[in-house]
């Protein structure tokens, strides 16, 4: 099963993930989480996109498609994966696509869980708390950049799956269960 989550920062797709590669036994392929692994083994590639990061812009096209196209090669990807945080421009759909198609894999549900934006500060704050401030993104003014940019760069791509008729829509703004088991009744 492959799937992609959508939405924007603070939408609670880490949270779900971690529910569903449970339930479902795929792995959950997160192009954040990737990155900031790199930026924490201080590679060549983390020492680049860092400072992209923290600004809250997107690290190149060129450079997550290649992350994510290793990675899709690893054995633990056979079963399945989740996206989360790829794709995240119509650039990087369009490069899923063809990656996939060349695999012969096929895409099995992208889900957009939408979310009230006034909601997403008071979150990301709380994780900024609950991590002690582990990533260096979670602040109140890197996130207006971010959300500015998942507006101008992202958001484009629910219309895109949309257009293919792939796109499924649930309400980020119950509680985690209850997003779950919106999850769960589409998946299942
Ligand atoms: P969130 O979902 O909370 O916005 P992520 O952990 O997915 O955060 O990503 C953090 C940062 O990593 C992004 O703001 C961006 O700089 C970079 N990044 C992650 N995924 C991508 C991607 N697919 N394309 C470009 N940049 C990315």
């Amino acid at each position: 099963m492959i799937i992609i989550l959508l939405g924007p920062p603070g939408a609670g797709k880490g949270t779900q993930c971690e529910r569903l590669i449970e339930r479902y036994k795929i792995v959950q392929l997160s192009t954040g989480d990737m990155l900031r692994a790199a930026v924490a083994a201080g590679t060549e590639l983390g020492i680049q996109a860092k400072s992209v990061m923290d600004a809250g812009e997107l690290v190149s096209d060129d450079l997550v498609v290649g992350i994510i196209a290793d990675r899709i090669e690893e054995p633990d990807c056979a079963n399945g994966f989740i996206l989360d945080g790829f794709p995240r421009t119509v650039a990087q759909a369009e490069a899923l696509d063809a990656m996939l198609a060349k695999k012969g894999l096929k895409l099995d549900h992208v889900i957009s869980i939408e979310v009230d934006e006034s909601a997403l500060f008071a979150r990301i704050e709380q994780r900024a708390a609950e991590t002690g401030g582990a990533r260096s993104d979670d602040n109140a003014e890197t996130l207006k950049k971010r959300l500015v940019v998942y507006h101008e760069q992202t958001a484009p791509i629910i219309p895109y799956y949309r257009n293919k008729g792939a796109l499924k829509v649930v309400d980020g703004m119950q509680e985690i269960e209850a997003v779950s088991k919106d999850l769960y009744a589409i998946l299942d």
